[in-house]
C-alpha cells in the first residue's frame, strides 16, 4: 500500500464520492484536500495496523470478506466500486476493520482518517444522512445473511439428529428430548409411553443373508414403525438392532394396542424384492412401559427393557407389558 498523493494534488473530486452527495463542494473540497491517496495492486490487502479509518475507492475496486475473526465467514465477499466506501462502520465504533479487504483490480484509495470522518459528520448533514443510510443497508444484507446461516445450521442440526440408516431420530435426539417430553407430561397430567423394540435372532439373520441385506431389513423394519404411528408419536433408533417409540398421551392399553399392530406388521413386511431369495422374515419382541408417577426417564427405559426381556424370554415375536 503505497502512498502516491494527497486528494488536493489529484484529477478527482469531491462529486465523485457518494458519501458526499448532499455536502458543500468548497468546504468538503477544503476539508479533504490532505487525505492521502493509496495505490493499492491488484491481489493486494488494506493493511492499516489495526487502526479505524475510511478508505473510498477512487479506481479500481475491492473484495470485501466477511468478518473472518469469527471463523463463521462463510465464504460471502462484496465489492466496493469506485465511488464507494469501506471501513466507515469501523470509523463510527472505533474498532479496528476486522473484515479482509483486498483489491480485486489496480485500486487507488482515498484514506480519511476517523477524526477527520467526525469533523465531517459535524458540518454536513449530508454525509450523516449517506453513513445512515449506507449503515441501514449494511445491517439488512447482514441479517439477509443471518438468515441464510440460521437455514444452514437448521438443516446440518436436523442431519445430527436422525440416524442415517434408518432416518429415524437418533439418540442425540432422544438424550435431548425424552426428558422434556417426561417432564411436559408430569406437569401435565399427562400419560406418556414408551416401546422398546428389538430385532429377533437378527445376527443370524445377518449372518444367513448378509449384512447388507440385514441393513434392509433395518430400513424395512423401520419403515413399518414409522408408517404406524400417529404424527405425534416418535420413533427412534436406540441403537443397532434396537428401536423405541415415543407414544404421548398414549396410556397402557393404548401403547399395548400399537405395539401388537407394529409386531404384526413386521413379520409381515418383505424385505427383499427379489422373490428368487425366498422371503425371509423378520421378527421383533416388544417391550412396553407407561410413566408413573415422578419416574425418571432413565426408569421409563429400564422398564420399557425389562418388559422387552420378557418378550424375549417368552418366546419373541410378542408384546409384553
Ligand atoms: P435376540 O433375538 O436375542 O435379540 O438376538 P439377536 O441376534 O438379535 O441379538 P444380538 O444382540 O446377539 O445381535 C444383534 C445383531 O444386530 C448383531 C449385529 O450385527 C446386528 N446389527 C446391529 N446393527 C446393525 C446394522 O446397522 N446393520 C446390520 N446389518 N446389522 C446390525
Ligand atoms: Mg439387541
Ligand atoms: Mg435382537
Amino acid at each position: 500500500m503505497e502512498q502516491i498523493g494527497t486528494f488536493g494534488a489529484s484529477p478527482y473530486e469531491v462529486g465523485d464520492l457518494q458519501l458526499f452527495n448532499g455536502c458543500d463542494e468548497r468546504t468538503t473540497s477544503q476539508a479533504l484536500a490532505g487525505c492521502a491517496i493509496v495505490r493499492l495492486p491488484h491481489g493486494a490487502q488494506v493493511k492499516d495496523g489495526y487502526s479505524a479509518r475510511m478508505y473510498i475507492v477512487l479506481r479500481g475496486a475491492l473484495e470485501v470478506a466477511a468478518d473472518t475473526s469469527s471463523g463463521m465467514s462463510d465464504g460471502t465477499v462484496s465489492k466496493v466500486l469506485p465511488g464507494e466506501s469501506v471501513g466507515e462502520q469501523a470509523v463510527l465504533d472505533d474498532t479496528a476493520n476486522l473484515f479482509a479487504i483486498s483489491a480485486s483490480e489496480d485500486s487507488d484509495l482515498l484514506v480519511i482518517e476517523a477524526d477527520l470522518v467526525w469533523r465531517l459528520i459535524d458540518q454536513c448533514n449530508g454525509l450523516a444522512r449517506n453513513l445512515l443510510r449506507l449503515l441501514s443497508f449494511r445491517i439488512r444484507a447482514a441479517n439477509a445473511q443471518l438468515r441464510r446461516r440460521q437455514k444452514l445450521g437448521e438443516f446440518y442440526r436436523q442431519l445430527s439428529l436422525n440416524d442415517s440408516l434408518t432416518g429415524l431420530y437418533n439418540r442425540a435426539w432422544l438424550n435431548d428430548m425424552l426428558p422434556r417430553m417426561v417432564a411436559t407430561a408430569q406437569r401435565g397430567g399427562t400419560p406418556l409411553s414408551l416401546v422398546m423394540i428389538d430385532l429377533d435372532h437378527f445376527k443370524r439373520f445377518n449372518d444367513t443373508h448378509g449384512h447388507p441385506a440385514g441393513d434392509d431389513a433395518l430400513r424395512a423394519a423401520a419403515g413399518v414403525v414409522s408408517a404406524g404411528l400417529r404424527p405425534t408419536d416418535f420413533a427412534v433408533r436406540y441403537g443397532g438392532e434396537e428401536l423405541m417409540v415415543i407414544l404421548p398421551d398414549a396410556g397402557e392399553q393404548l401403547a399395548v394396542m400399537v405395539a401388537e399392530r407394529l409386531c404384526w406388521r413386521l413379520q409381515e413386511v418383505v424385505v427383499f424384492q427379489d422373490m428368487r431369495q425366498g422371503l425371509p422374515h423378520i421378527t421383533g419382541s416388544f417391550g412396553v412401559a407407561c410413566l408413573a408417577g415422578d419416574a425418571s426417564e432413565t426408569t421409563l427405559i429400564e422398564r420399557a427393557d425389562a418388559a422387552l426381556y420378557r418378550a424375549k424370554q417368552a418366546g419373541r415375536n410378542r408384546v409384553a407389558l
